[in-house]
């Protein structure tokens, strides 16, 4: 009893992770979803560093991606934008971004929800000590156009399953691939991306088609 009653006191933490490049409505989405579902005190967004390439592309640079994340949250005292990932000299990994920011919040009084989108969700095995992910935090698993529903008895048994929150979110059909090749044709992004990402995007002359 006593133990419960202070499990509940504990504070609630959500980490959006993400490349990011650039941020937009559906990572906003999942993120407010994911807070007003579960409690969130607030939440992090925290871009990735610089893995060199992605899918075989060379992404914008960290800053740029984490200006824009940082011009996204800022209306919105619950968001928050950390530079934990980019600051890191080597490869960076959720695990070791939950481990440290485990000293940032008192451990023992603080719960973590890492959120996630269904896609990326389904590639965590392969991530590094993905199996210590679910010990540090709970994954929240949100859904996502194009991915379809999943149960906790499709998944791998090793993983636990107990740490996993699978959570409906009102489906956006939006990705930054696809804001990228829309700025690259010259499309209008408006309504997809926060008006800020947008005039970023269009200062920094960013995703424009080589030679253009
Ligand atoms: P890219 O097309 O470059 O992979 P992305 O749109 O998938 O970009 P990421 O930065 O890769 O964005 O995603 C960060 C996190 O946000 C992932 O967990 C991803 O599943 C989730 N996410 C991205 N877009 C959506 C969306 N429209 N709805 C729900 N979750 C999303
Ligand atoms: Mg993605």
């Amino acid at each position: 009893m006593h133990v419960r009653a202070h499990a509940l006191r504990k504070r609630k933490i959500g980490i959006m992770g993400g490349t990011f490049d650039p941020i937009h409505y559906g990572h906003l989405l999942a993120a407010e979803e994911a807070c007003f579902a579960l409690g969130l005190e607030e939440v992090i967004f925290v871009p990735t560093g610089s893995p060199y390439h992605k899918k075989g592309r060379n992404i914008s640079s960290a800053e740029d991606r984490y200006t824009m994340a940082l011009l996204t949250t800022l209306d919105n005292p619950t968001f928050k934008t950390s530079r934990i990932e980019i600051d890191r000299k080597e490869a960076s990994h959720t695990v070791d971004t939950l481990r440290e920011m485990r000293h940032w919040f008192a451990p023992y009084s603080t719960a973590f929800f890492f959120i996630t989108g269904l896609d990326a969700f389904l590639d965590m095995p392969k991530w590094k000590e993905f199996n210590v992910i679910f010990e540090l935090c709970k994954v929240v698993a949100v859904s996502r156009p194009g991915y379809k529903r999943v149960s906790l008895d499709d998944l791998p048994v090793q993983i636990n399953k107990e740490a996993i929150i699978l959570l409906e979110i009102p489906l956006l059909s939006i990705s930054s691939t696809e804001i990228r090749e829309r700025v690259a044709d010259g499309k209008n992004i408006r309504y997809i991306v926060p008006q800020l990402v947008e005039q970023y995007i269009y200062k920094k002359g960013l995703y424009k088609r080589n030679g253009r």
